[in-house]
């Protein structure tokens, strides 16, 4: 047997769609485009939906829109964010000169609290913005953490490359923070190979964020004042970025969006299987939920193999790769990644539960195309491995 850790699933209207941007004599930003765009918004729920190349590239606009308004983000300012997350949502801190104020997370759910994000600010009050990680697909405490932050003044960024569709109470992730980025990765819950989005209610974010997304072209307000001239010309109003999504892509988006809830269902019925089989294991800690299962967007589900395993981590990584199970580790904090660590010199110790983690754990494949044979299949080889 042959399990890949990720597969594309493409069986929707991805080639209708593509064969007619194809077909339209225009391959970029587009019509399909805004489409998606306004599809993520009736989604989400959110005011202004924008998409970009990339989650990252998301990110970065969302950092360099905060600046541009409450001057947080710049030299020598820092950004809290959770170690355990992929390095983009560090590096995207550093675009901006800013640096990594990194937290620690809950083991059971890989999320900051409340609690840890309090601790935070009492020890950095200088601190005005937080990008919070909605790990695996799971939201964090919003309703705590915005509060939290809106007491102290901080301005929150969502990293939810993993949560979509994802919901906090009765509120989808993507209308809850001051702007929220999706990302479109080609491992991740809705993809078109590369790109993302980014939502927001906040209209001049969204301004900003639109004339970055485009080499800081202010297309709109130069017609405005201007409406007796040519298109071709334009003003430019900071040097921006190249970050627009191709209307190729937001046509895979769109077949995508229409399988989503249907494919989050299969997700779910995997990962509660894994959950009820692995149940009393005692080598393996299983992942923690704070949400119902529905409001899970079930990206990553991540076991931890136990410190009083016979088998160590990387020899289960090992063996269960010999028998054809592909498997992942969501992911190396940020504070053991070499640039990280000697720019900054971090503490493990301050991660305590990030680091628990880390050493112990292991994402399993977790897509709707996985078969019951090959689930069984993953559990039993699993545990076969942990016997010995
Ligand atoms: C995948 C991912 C990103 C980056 O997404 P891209 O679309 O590849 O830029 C950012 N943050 C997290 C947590 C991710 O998993």
């Amino acid at each position: 047997m042959k399990i890949p850790y990720s597969k594309v699933s493409c069986a929707g209207n991805e080639l209708k769609y593509i064969k007619q941007v194809l077909q339209s004599g225009w391959l970029t930003t587009a019509s399909k485009t805004a489409e998606f765009e306004q599809k993520i918004a009736d989604l989400t729920g959110a005011t202004h939906a924008l998409a970009v190349n990339s989650c990252t590239a998301g990110l970065h606009l969302a950092l360099d829109a905060v600046h541009g308004v409450y001057g947080t983000v710049g030299q020598g300012d820092g950004v809290f964010l959770p170690t355990m997350t992929f390095t983009a949502s560090a590096e995207v801190v550093r675009y901006m000169g800013a640096d990594p104020i990194l937290l620690d997370v809950d083991y059971g759910t890989k999320l900051i609290t409340p609690e840890i994000l309090a601790r935070a600010i009492a020890k950095y009050p200088h601190v005005k913005t937080l990008l919070v990680v909605h790990y695996g697909g799971q939201s964090a405490d919003m309703d705590a953490i915005l509060s939290l932050c809106h007491t102290h003044n901080i301005t929150v960024i969502e990293d939810a490359a993993h949560a979509l569709p994802a919901k906090n109470g009765h509120t989808m992730v993507g209308n809850m923070g001051d702007i929220t980025c999706f990302s479109f990765y080609a491992n991740k819950t809705l993809t078109t190979g590369e790109g993302g989005m980014i939502t927001t209610n906040n209209a001049q974010y969204a301004q900003r964020m639109k004339i970055m997304r485009t080499h800081g072209i202010d297309r709109d307000s130069f017609a405005r004042f201007t409406s007796d001239k040519p298109s071709w010309q334009y003003d430019v109003i900071a040097p921006g970025y190249k970050y627009n999504l191709s209307d190729v892509a937001s046509a895979i988006g769109l077949a995508q969006l229409e399988r989503l809830e249907c494919m989050r269902q299969g997700r779910q019925n995997i990962a509660e299987f894994y959950h009820t089989a692995l149940a009393d294991n005692p080598y393996i800690d299983l992942p923690e939920f704070r949400v119902p299962y529905a409001d899970n967007a079930w990206h990553i589900y991540s076991i931890v193999i136990k410190p009083n395993s016979p088998v160590s981590r990387n020899q289960v990584i090992e063996r269960l790769a010999q028998a054809g199970i592909g498997t992942s580790v969501h992911y190396t904090p940020v504070h053991r990644l070499s640039y990280y660590q000697e720019k900054y010199n971090y503490n493990p110790q301050d991660y305590p539960n990030a680091e628990a983690y880390f050493v112990g754990c292991i994402s399993l494949p977790l897509y709707a195309d996985l078969t019951d044979t090959e689930q069984h299949y993953i559990v039993n080889t699993l545990k076969e491995i942990l016997q010995k």
